[in-house]
């Protein structure tokens, strides 16, 4: 097992839904401690930015749009297995195919708006997470 730090972004449509404590909740039970956190409203050179890998995707310019319609909160989770535990907790992209009990399955409306966003990589963690926080603003716990 390996300590990870992975980053974690509650979307608008879950922020609009008040949820924030109910996903935090989650990550807590999970074992995953939260070692930066800021709200945030994106400029869409931010969330273009941060989608970057998705510029040629046909839901590009939809998911910039979806993503800068209100304000995001971002974390950065550590914990044992953070990327892939992060992963299972959000559940699948699409909230249709998520498994019962995962974030998307109870909170997400669509593929589009589907509450959270979650690093896929160690790799991607460390980018996304200097993306939004100078190390300085990670916390050791
Ligand atoms: N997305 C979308 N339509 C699609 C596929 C993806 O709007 O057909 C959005 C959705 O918000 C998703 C994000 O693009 O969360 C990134 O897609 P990815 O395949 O990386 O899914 P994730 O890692 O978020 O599960």
């Amino acid at each position: 097992m390996a300590l990870e730090r992975t980053i974690s972004i509650i979307k608008p449509d879950a922020v609009a839904k008040n949820v924030i404590g109910e996903i935090y909740s989650r990550f807590e039970k999970a074992g995953l401690k939260v070692v930066a956190a800021k709200m945030k409203h994106l400029s869409k050179q931010e969330a273009e930015g941060f989608y970057a890998v998705h510029r040629e995707r046909p839901f590009f310019n939809a998911l910039v749009n979806f993503m800068i319609s209100g304000p995001v909160m971002i974390q950065v989770l550590e914990g044992e297995n953070a990327v892939l535990k992060n992963r299972e907790l959000m559940g699948a992209t699409n909230p249709k195919e998520a498994a019962p009990g995962t974030i998307r399955a109870d909170f997400a409306d669509s593929i589009d708006a589907n509450a959270v966003h979650g690093s896929d990589s160690l790799e991607n963690a460390a980018i996304e997470t200097a993306y939004f926080f100078p190390a300085t603003d990670v916390y050791a716990r």
